[in-house]
């Protein structure tokens, strides 16, 4: 079989740990495998460049940004290769670039336009181990691109995809998918399997454990996706289609996000035009918007809430700024101290008050909600930062999914 084996940052966090990493890719490759290896930067190092860069401005310039924090995973390609060089198995380290890996040129947030999955091939089928530097890739002008934060799970996807693997296993620092994050409620349960379209979710309001658009396109390809640990051999969570999964809960899972920041706007400008205005100004700046809120206007005057993430507040802030100037809106105001809460389930679809029982949850631990958004299986609530831990243990017990 072809894997592609994939080891995030506290897995890769120092020497031992990368050789704890070689020690299981020699054990796959004993069992017969061939083995694609995409590693991340060690733990931290991408923030540390990150502030790095920060020392000299807040808004860096991407393309040197993305020059900058694709060197951590290079350090950790070479070093695992040259670990299982030193354990007799020949293996071979590349760039983003090698692997074939084109991207479009939106730099630190670039999407995988095709992989030439040739060179790999060829370095396969000499017997080689292929190790790869996750979460970069090159633009069609030629300049290193990276993919987003946890983007390494997204190159080991696409690598899987591209290689046609019969599998790709995300070794992380926790055994499997569990109903909520287990460090916030010690009480989750670890699930054997879960649909991509709830994990989809999960990922994207907020459980990082899985990067959303390796998720994405993991259903896209098919991809046969494991969640595993890589300190422990305990079974790992299985990724796949909703209908191979046998009894479907009502909810899956709770998630929190707690890079949200939320814009309010007072005495916006009531016309047709003003929230296309806004928006594509907001868009063509790469700012990704979440939920919007829009209130009943009086007096030729709205009000227009939405919230972006932490990261984007900046750019945000810069453009809101310029309507305020033109006259379009009246005042502006930017809260960093919320976070995003969300229950997530297939089940929901067939279901009534689902949604009922979290702002019971909520009303109950006195807990104010400041924006709700649904779809047909997921409901997520903007609640103040400081009660994101309480809400997440509330609708854990409140949906039984300690049980
Ligand atoms: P890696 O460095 O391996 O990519 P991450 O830190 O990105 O690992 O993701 C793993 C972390 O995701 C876990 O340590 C855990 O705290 C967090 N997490 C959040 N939600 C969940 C969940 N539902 N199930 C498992 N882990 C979760
Ligand atoms: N090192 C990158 C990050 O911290 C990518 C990854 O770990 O997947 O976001
Ligand atoms: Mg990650």
């Amino acid at each position: 079989m072809v894997i592609v084996q994939k080891f995030g940052g506290t897995s890769v966090g120092d020497l031992d740990r990368i050789q704890n990493v070689a020690n299981r890719v020699s054990k796959t490759l004993k069992e017969g495998h061939q083995v694609v290896v995409v590693v991340s930067a060690m733990s931290g190092e991408t923030n540390k460049l990150i502030a790095y860069a920060e020392h000299y401005t807040a808004t860096p310039e991407r393309s040197e940004l993305d020059m900058l924090l694709s060197s951590g995973e290079r350090v950790t390609a070479a070093l695992l290769s040259i670990a299982l060089n030193a354990m007799g198995h020949p293996s071979i380290s590349m760039s983003g670039r090698r692997a074939g890996i084109v991207t479009d040129s939106v730099h630190t947030k670039a999407r995988i336009e095709s992989i030439d999955p040739s060179i790999m091939h060829a370095e396969l089928a000499k017997g080689n181990v292929v190790v790869v530097a996750g979460f970069q890739g090159v633009s069609e002008a030629g300049q290193v691109t990276t993919l987003g934060r946890g983007g390494s799970d997204l190159s080991a996807v696409a690598l899987a995809g591209a290689l046609e693997a019969d599998l790709c296993e995300i070794y992380t620092d926790v055994d499997g998918i569990y109903t909520t994050d287990p460090r916030i409620e010690p009480k989750a349960r670890k699930m054997d399997q879960i649909s991509y379209d709830e994990m989809l979710e999960l990922a994207s309001l907020g459980a990082k454990v899985l990067q959303n658009r390796s998720v994405e396109l993991a259903k896209k390809l098919n991809v046969n996706l494991v969640t595993r640990s890589s300190f422990s051999d305990a079974e790992g969570t299985l990724i796949t289609k909703e209908e191979n999964i046998m009894e479907q809960p009502l909810v899956s899972g709770i998630a929190l996000d707690k890079n949200q920041a939320r814009v309010s706007l007072g005495g916006v400008i009531d016309r047709p035009g003003i929230a296309s205005d806004l928006f594509t100004r907001l868009a063509d700046n790469s700012v990704n918007i979440d939920m919007i809120i829009q209130t009943l206007g009086h007096d030729g005057k709205t009000n227009l809430d939405f919230t972006v993430p932490k990261t984007e507040l900046i750019d945000a802030q810069t453009i809101v700024e310029q309507f305020v100037a033109e006259g379009e809106i009246s005042e502006a105001s930017y809260d960093e101290n919320i976070c995003k809460v969300s229950i997530v389930g297939v089940g929901m679809k067939s279901h009534t008050g689902v949604a009922a029982k979290a702002f019971q949850t909520m009303a109950r631990e006195n807990i104010n909600i400041m924006m709700i958004s649904t779809s047909e299986i997921k409901v997520s609530m903007v609640i103040d930062e400081k009660y994101a831990e309480l809400a997440v243990r509330s609708l854990h017990s409140a949906y039984e999914l300690d049980k």
